[in-house]
């Protein structure tokens, strides 16, 4: 089993949560193993190492999970984008559409410069929503060189939802 087989056998399928016909990819599981979760930075780290990456942004919740440790190995900052009224300072924020109403997320506005390399990491890409508006928002202040998931959701349009021409990287596709 190589090591994308690995990750992706530690990933748990649960039916139905948080509502009827969802599939939900249970990340716990993958987590807990130490070597997967070795395995899932290494990965990341080897297709980012050369990008000159300045801070990863991490997007609550669980792309703070992911995006810490990464930026540990790659030697960086770590940024989170939150959801609103969670930092503490002045913020930019960049609002998107859900399947009912709008949502938005948040960077704390002195917490970039134009010219700083921004690797975006989050758990998952579905339908891209949310990965969008963080590209956009990270746009707003300074330089998105890419964006990267444990998973992949195909066919859901995410990828599409991307406008910018940025490295678009996950490592499990279902
Ligand atoms: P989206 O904006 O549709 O791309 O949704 C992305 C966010 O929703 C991710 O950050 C995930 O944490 C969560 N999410 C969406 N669909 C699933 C799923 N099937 N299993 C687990 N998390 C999901």
């Amino acid at each position: 089993m190589n090591n994308i087989e690995k990750i992706k056998s530690m990933i748990r399928d649960i039916p139905d949560f948080p509502k009827k016909g969802i599939l939900f990819k249970d990340i716990t599981t993958a987590l807990k193993d130490a070597d997967t979760l070795k395995i899932t930075i290494d990965e990341f780290y080897d297709i980012f190492k050369d990008e000159k990456i300045d801070y990863i942004a991490g997007i609550e919740s669980r792309g703070f999970i992911y995006g810490m440790p990464l930026a540990y190995k790659l030697n960086c900052g770590f940024i989170p984008i939150r959801k609103p009224n969670k930092l503490p300072a002045e913020v930019i924020s960049q609002e998107y559409e859900l399947e009912y109403g709008k949502d938005k997320i948040e960077i704390h506005k002195d917490a970039l410069k134009k010219d700083d390399r921004v690797l975006i990491v989050d758990d998952l890409l579905a339908t891209g929503g949310t990965a969008a508006a963080a590209v956009k928002l990270i746009s707003q202040v300074a330089t998105p060189v890419g964006i990267a998931f444990l998973i992949e959701l195909k066919g859901l349009g995410g990828r599409e939802k991307i406008k910018e021409d940025i490295k678009i990287v996950s490592l499990v596709k279902y």
